[in-house]
């Protein structure tokens, strides 16, 4: 499902952020990035919903060959992959439910079944009875289950998230997670780079440790394995 084989990236002023990456993720996987910051977690991230092209080597996504994948067909693509910010980025002027309608809006789906898959996934994230209030007026927990919402209110297969707790605090980001598993307990496959110690720790999954550019560790129920 998630499948590289030497991957490279050097970018346009000389820095290489990732120097031979392979990696095997399946249907289901949910998988931590860790590691230092400047190590390459968000380029590795971001190489998978095509934001960053690789320099030399090969990414096949959900069966799609991305080497020789036509540019015209990335919204294709981008359509089985749900993404999650740390900073939610969602637009401000717009309703929770706008916000999430969205996506479903440019795929045409007809009103009746955008407004039912809209409240189902607001239901999911705990948010059903916010519906009609804009970002401003929602705690930072709350705006991150909107943006969460949004990214699966298509299905994604998979659904990636950088640094999604890294604006909450813990007891908020406690919530956040239990959100992803239950995501991830439908059949998702989850992506997450973090610098939480005690997320990673506590709820236990595969952790991919990137450092220099290089996976250092991939273990399945691994340890953050740094100090902070
Ligand atoms: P991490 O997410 O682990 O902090 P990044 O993937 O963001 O790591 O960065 C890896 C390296 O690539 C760093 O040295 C960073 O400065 C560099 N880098 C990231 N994005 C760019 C970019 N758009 N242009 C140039 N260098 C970049
Ligand atoms: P938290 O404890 O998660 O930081 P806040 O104290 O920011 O949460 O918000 C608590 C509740 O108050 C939230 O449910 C949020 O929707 C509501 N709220 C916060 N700011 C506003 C606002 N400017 N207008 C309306 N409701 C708000």
């Amino acid at each position: 499902m998630i499948l590289m084989n030497d991957v490279y990236k050097t970018y346009a002023n000389g820095v290489t952020a990732l120097n031979g990456i392979s990696v095997d993720i399946k249907q289901g996987e949910f998988v931590y990035v860790v590691g230092p910051s400047g190590a390459g977690k968000s380029t590795f991230i971001k190489l998978i919903y095509r934001e960053v092209k690789p320099t030399k080597g090969n990414i096949v996504i959900n069966e799609i060959n991305m080497t020789d994948l036509k540019e015209k067909r990335v919204p294709l693509l981008r359509r089985d992959i749900g993404v999650i910010f740390q900073d939610f980025k969602l637009l401000p002027k717009l309703t929770v439910f706008e916000n999430i309608a969205f996506a479903l809006e440019v795929i045409e789906e007809s009103p009746k079944k955008i407004r039912s898959r809209v409240m189902e996934v607001l239901e999911l994230v705990g948010l059903k009875n916010k519906a009609r209030f804009i970002p401003d007026e929602l705690s930072g927990g709350e705006q991150q289950r909107v943006s969460i919402a949004r990214a699966i209110v298509n299905n994604p297969k998979i659904v990636i998230a950088d640094e999604p707790t890294g604006n909450l605090d813990p007891d908020t980001s406690w919530g956040i997670m239990k959100v992803f598993e239950e995501i991830n307990a439908r059949g998702t496959t989850i992506l997450m780079a973090t610098h939480s110690k005690e997320i990673v720790n506590t709820i236990k999954k595969r952790v991919i440790a990137i450092e220099d550019g290089l996976i250092v560790r991939d273990e399945h129920r691994g340890e953050y394995g740094y100090e902070i």
